[in-house]
């Protein structure tokens, strides 16, 4: 039985979609009152009730913060999960982004530059790559004493030099390293958007292929990835989580050469590493070796990318966004830090390309 949210609003303090909007129907109390009522029967599954629960980033803020630990974002991917048939139709664009991460996989670098030529991407602020990362790699043959990469959407159609720096670093550290070139998108876009199907038939496959490759480490560059493939339960239950790593702790300890950073830099905390892993100290630490680090968010703090999230509410990502650079740029920080490509996507837009930089770049 679900906890009953006792209203006492302690989760609005930290809410991205409820300080940015300031209404009481988006902030987690409210659509916790408005489940409970669903749930109860008196509240209809109209399209305001759906679009209500689509509007919340699942960052985790509020289970944080709430006195009775209520997990609301899984309250709501709940819903989502049971709506998903009817709500495809008016988040189109995300629906359209996931099908094409799970059905066109290989073929997505041409699909993007399509959706780009439409202007119908607008989040993207650069070009796609002009070959994806997995085409540019050979195959990788079974060996259990390999670290394997899961490479991500992200890297594999945007950022693909992030894939090859991953290599050299881990290849540097005497690692055999094994990327399998059948991966696949990890599911998540399609999970938080509550397509079940999807994202189970995306997991499956990524399931099979790096459990007959065996490897005894998993390491990504994406937090996000990171985040789906340690907490979604198929991945959990074929013993794929227990082996994948996060990139910050996996390089905190080792000796690798840094890049000269002379400028003041600071560290994006992702909300899936912050809030649902507490991953925030070894970033940081990183940070601090490399050069002079100022704090930007000591807390956390959302950039309002989400995945779906910015795909679907465009202008509210934007006022999220609008209230995490006011606090970068009172950090004096001339460079970003960050480890998740949404975040990554969405701070380069709106901060340009050469000042927001992943981790794997402080090294030389
Ligand atoms: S998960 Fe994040 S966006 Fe959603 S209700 Fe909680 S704090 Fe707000
Ligand atoms: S902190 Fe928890 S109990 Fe309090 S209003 Fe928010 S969800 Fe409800």
């Amino acid at each position: 039985m679900d906890k009953t949210c006792i209203k006492c609003g302690r989760c609005l303090a930290v809410c991205p979609v409820y300080k940015a909007t300031g209404q009481e129907r988006l902030s987690p109390r409210g659509k916790n009152s408005l489940i409970e009522l669903f749930q109860e029967g008196l509240l209809p599954s109209s399209l305001s009730f759906r679009k209500t629960l689509s509007a919340c980033i699942l960052c985790g803020q509020c289970t944080e913060r709430c006195v009775l630990s209520i997990n609301t974002p899984d309250r709501i991917h709940k819903l989502r999960t049971s709506f998903w048939p009817q709500q495809k139709r008016h988040l189109y664009r995300a629906w359209l982004a996931e099908q094409l991460l799970a059905s066109f996989h290989k073929e997505l670098g041409i699909w993007l530059r399509f959706l780009v030529l439409l202007n119908q991407i607008k989040p993207l602020p650069i070009s796609p790559a002009p070959k994806p990362f997995l085409s540019q790699i050979s195959s990788s043959s079974p060996s259990p004493s390999s670290i394997a990469i899961f490479v991500g959407c992200g890297v594999n159609f945007i950022y693909p030099s992030l894939g090859q720096k991953l290599i050299n670093i881990l290849t540097a550290l005497n690692h055999r390293v094994a990327i399998p070139q059948e991966q696949t998108c990890c599911g998540l876009m399609a999970y938080t958007l509550g397509d079940m199907q999807t994202a189970l038939k995306l997991a499956q496959k990524n399931i099979a292929v790096f459990s007959q490759l065996n490897p005894e480490a998993i390491i990504t560059p994406c937090a996000s990835c990171y985040h789906h493939l340690k907490t979604f339960p198929p991945y959990q239950e074929a013993g794929i989580s227990a082996k994948v790593v996060e990139i910050s702790q996996f390089l905190v300890n080792k000796n690798i050469p840094l890049a000269s950073l002379s400028e003041k830099i600071t560290w994006h905390d992702p909300c899936h590493l912050r809030f649902h892993h507490q991953i925030w100290k070894e970033p940081r630490t990183l940070l601090n070796r490399a050069g002079h680090f100022v704090e930007s968010s000591p807390q956390g703090q959302c950039c309002g990318h989400g995945g779906s999230f910015a795909l679907n509410f465009p202008d509210l990502s934007k006022e999220i966004f609008n209230r995490r650079k006011k606090a970068i740029e009172e950090s004096k920080a001339k460079f970003i830090f960050t480890s998740c490509m949404g975040c990554l996507i969405q701070l380069q837009l709106h901060l340009g390309k050469e000042r927001v930089r992943h981790i794997l770049d402080i090294f030389a």
